[in-house]
């Protein structure tokens, strides 16, 4: 069975063709600058990377070019483009319509019903998929939401204390995201420690962040709530935030509502208090001394060390801290940081270990109870998994 696994931007698209029997990735690609009168398709399998000049007036027209491309008989990746059983999308938010769900007018509904809670990322998925179910209508579209992970989370760490019915009817209480991430985490860890039953507190940092404490395979509290604005800073989001800044601002700044919601959702996180995007930016401005970079990157480890102290609390303790994401997989300074001083809880970093390590490996020193980890995720398994289990079902 052959999934394509979908990673889509407004004017991109990416994908891993997965064959299912092994779990291979068979190749890689996408399209890049769709809607521009020069698209770029890349598209790499065999260790041969190929790239050309398009024209992709939409998603549509893209996914039929990869498919194409994989079709080639040179590659020979597809027999030919109905071989392909689904493609399969990392979907974000749609309510309670979670787990892993066939594309139809439903979960679009719903994700649309969604769409201002999950801007960066609803609108995108649901004109594509719209665009996708219309015009590709015999390829089974699957959408793996980040949510589903979640729905073990106990009563505890899902209410907000509002008005009940505002859960109820409206949805207001911390669903949790980065859904694939944590999932893959919680399998290859317990695999690792060879321990079904373990505790670990999943650190996914990067272009957005957030922790997941996980039970026995299961999320028990994550540090994304109900919508993925929340918890830690996020590389331009805002991570946790007073709601009642907002009547201070709305008259102070004399803008409205939705500009100020835009402000927190683009121009707030790291970049706000830095004025880079990018942790490497904010590391070497750091590294300058540039004030503003010292006190994004210590807000952000400030508020990893708060999810992670909360998430001892939780957990009674842990077995393992695992760093994933672009910035938990490569940045040896905010791993040290975070780790600091916790050798009172059996946390210890060895920061030689710490400074070499790459891909998966340990970090943690030889007297350290709790181990430390560096895993690189793999969301894009998990979605072709999810997608494989839909399809067998039906
Ligand atoms: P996304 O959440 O968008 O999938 P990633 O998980 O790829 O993003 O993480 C991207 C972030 O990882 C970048 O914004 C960058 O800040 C950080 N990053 C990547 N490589 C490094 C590195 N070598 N050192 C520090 N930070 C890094």
């Amino acid at each position: 069975m052959k999934i394509l696994v979908a990673n889509l931007g407004s004017t991109s698209f990416k994908y891993r063709l997965f064959e299912m029997t092994n779990e291979q990735v068979l190749a890689r690609g996408g399209v890049e600058r769709i809607g521009s009168v020069e698209s770029r398709a890349f598209v790499e399998s065999a260790g041969v990377r190929e790239e050309l000049t398009v024209q992709a007036k939409d998603h549509a027209v893209a996914v039929r070019l990869c498919l194409a491309q994989l079709a080639d008989p040179k590659r020979a990746c597809l027999r030919d483009p109905s071989e392909l059983a689904a493609i399969g999308f990392k979907a974000v938010h749609a309510k309670d319509v979670t787990g892993v769900q066939r594309v139809d007018e439903r979960v679009l509904q719903a994700m649309e019903e969604y769409a201002d809670v999950a801007p960066a990322h609803n609108p995108p998925y649901i004109a594509a998929m719209r665009l996708l179910n219309q015009q590709l209508p015999q390829i089974p579209l699957v959408a793996a939401f980040e949510t589903g992970f979640h729905e073990t989370i106990p009563d505890a760490h899902r209410y907000y204390a509002v008005p009940l019915e505002w859960a109820e009817q409206h949805g207001i209480k911390r669903w949790g995201f980065h859904g694939a991430s944590h999932r893959y985490i919680a399998g290859r860890a317990s695999e690792l420690l060879r321990k079904p039953d373990a505790k670990i507190i999943s650190c996914h940092l990067g272009g957005s962040s957030s922790l997941c404490a996980i039970q026995a395979g299961k999320s028990v509290a994550n540090s994304l709530g109900m919508s993925p604005q929340t918890g830690l800073p996020h590389n331009n989001r805002v991570g946790d935030f007073d709601v009642f800044a907002l009547p201070a601002l709305l008259r102070g700044t004399g803008k409205s509502l939705e500009q100020l919601l835009d402000d927190l959702a683009n121009r707030s996180g790291l970049q706000g208090l830095s004025g880079f995007n990018d942790l490497r930016d904010i590391e070497a401005a750091a590294a300058k001394g540039e004030p503003r970079a010292e006190l994004a990157l210590s807000v952000f480890v400030g508020a990893v060390r708060h999810y992670l102290g909360a998430y001892l609390v939780i957990l009674g303790g842990a077995d393992a801290i695992v760093f994933t994401g672009g910035i938990g997989e490569n940045s040896v300074r905010m791993r040290e940081s975070i780790c600091q001083n916790l050798e009172w809880f059996g946390i210890q970093l060895d920061s030689v270990r710490n400074a070499v390590a790459k891909g998966e490996s340990t970090i943690h020193s030889e007297n350290s109870r709790v181990q430390l980890w560096i895993m690189p995720t793999n969301e894009e398994l998990i979605v072709a998994r999810q997608a494989k289990s839909l399809l067998e079902r039906k």
